[in-house]
């Protein structure tokens, strides 16, 4: 099929199209239908799977690539999560991944010609009790250490920045101030993985949406040969797993165990009210984090159940958990109306880290274990990914997110850094 290419967004054509009464816009992608044989198939069209095909094809110039989905693009985690976007993780790997990420997020909107809305409003991470100032404190030491910009702030700081936040000191979660990066933000999710898409489609890539890859194929030799589909066998010599909770399903099918477990992660959203919460906050003690959408809605996250699920909707205990916590810290939210909420499937590693990179299958690369944080890093995974695959080697900032690491045991353990990794 033909590269698809969709006029370029600007203020011209949006008034050109004005006087054409908006009748001649372009879909931004086509519907691939499947061709027999691909140099590269993704499996998986969220934010990570198609930026990687974008870099392939623009980066690498490997474009008869195919993305294939069981459902809709970007209806994964990617469209589920709350998308905050930091970089401030403790250990060097971790710091190094997530900041090559924020660069790239810079320049995203100018670079796919796709406003992704991403917005530096800053993130601060409160602290409720002693561990957690000497915890922050390390964190911001070490992410300066590593070029991070992250800080400490009073508690009257934070209330400055964030005027709902309540510092009483009697509270049950009394504020003892907290980690700040201000460089961090929020994006809109869904427009990130429409921007990748249009941009993939553009240079040729096929996507293909509603077709299930049920599994991964090998040869006589033990290297890949393609996938099943609903719709058939797909070839193809490489093939990248990009496939979030369902990822370890899939590897099994190529014979390859995976060091994960899958988990539901929910969030909720209040009823929409005027400009109020000008930044992202998270308490990883109480879990509860929350920032204010566009569209003037409160977006709250929760933590995961307790029990692994593919069910893509989570228990309420943990919602009203969650709600609580919101309550004490920002009382003045308490008569909010919930909106609805809803949950994502996240594939968890013991370490709380991805893994990025080669399998024991020549051919198969894997990208998952991004658990409940991975949207922050999309446009860096995605390039790490494409590299990856392009040249049959990891990036210097994705070789330490191996798989053999559980076997070596060089973990990059932010699980013990840090509660929790949205
Ligand atoms: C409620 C919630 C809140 C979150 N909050 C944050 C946050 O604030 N900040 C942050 O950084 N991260 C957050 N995350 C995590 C983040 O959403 C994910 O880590 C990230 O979006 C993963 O992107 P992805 O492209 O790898 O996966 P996904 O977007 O999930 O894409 C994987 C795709 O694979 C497809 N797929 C699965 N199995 C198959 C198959 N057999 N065949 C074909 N296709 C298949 C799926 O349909 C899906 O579209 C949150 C997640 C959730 C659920």
């Amino acid at each position: 099929m033909p590269a698809h290419f969709p006029s370029r967004y600007s203020a011209v054509t949006l008034l050109m199209q004005a006087f054409k009464g908006h009748r001649d816009w372009q879909p931004q992608w086509p519907d691939a239908e499947p061709k027999a044989e691909y140099d590269v198939i993704i499996v998986g069209a969220g934010g990570h799977g198609l930026g990687a095909a974008y870099y392939l094809a623009k980066e690498h110039g490997i474009t008869n690539v195919a993305v294939i989905d069981k459902g809709w693009l970007g209806g994964g985690n990617t469209g589920r999560n709350t998308t905050i976007i930091r970089s401030n993780y403790l250990y060097d790997e971790s710091a190094r991944l997530y900041d090559h990420a924020l660069d790239l997020w810079d320049g995203l909107s100018q670079e796919l010609n796709y406003n992704v809305m991403y917005s530096r409003r800053g993130v601060m991470m409160l602290a409720h009790n002693v561990h957690d100032v000497q915890s922050a404190q390390r964190h911001i030491h070490a992410n300066r250490l590593n070029g991070v910009d992250n800080k400490w702030i009073t508690a009257e700081e934070a209330k400055r920045i964030c005027p709902p936040l309540n510092i009483d000191p009697a509270a049950r979660h009394p504020v003892l101030g907290a980690a700040y990066q201000a460089r961090a933000g929020t994006a809109r999710h869904d427009a990130v993985a429409w921007g990748y898409a249009r941009g993939a489609a553009a240079r040729g890539v096929d996507i293909i949406q509603n077709c299930p890859v049920t599994a991964i194929r090998r040869g006589a030799d033990g290297a890949v040969t393609g996938v099943e589909t609903a719709r058939g066998f797909i070839g193809a010599k490489k093939v990248a797993v990009s496939a979030a909770g369902h990822t370890s399903v899939l590897m099994d099918s190529a014979g390859v165990r995976m060091p994960l477990e899958s988990y539901p992660l929910q969030a909720l959203v209040s009823e929409p009210v005027k400009p109020c919460f000008p930044c992202v906050v998270m308490s990883n003690t109480v879990h509860a984090y929350i920032s204010q959408s566009d569209k003037g809605e409160l977006v709250i996250g929760s933590g995961t159940d307790q029990y692994t699920s593919y069910s893509q909707r989570g228990g309420l205990p943990l919602i009203e958990h969650t709600v609580a916590a919101i309550c004490e810290i920002f009382p003045v939210f308490s008569r909010m109306k919930m909106l609805r909420k809803w949950g994502g499937i996240v594939d968890v590693t013991p370490d709380r880290s991805a893994i990025l990179g080669k399998t024991p299958v020549p051919g198969l690369f894997v990208n998952c274990g991004w658990g409940t944080g991975g949207f922050k890093a999309t446009p860096g995974a995605a390039h790490l990914l494409a590299h990856t695959v392009a040249t049959g080697e990891p990036h210097d900032i994705n070789a330490p997110f191996t798989l053999e690491r559980f076997t070596t045991g060089r973990l990059i353990d932010e699980a013990a850094a840090a509660a929790v990794a949205h």
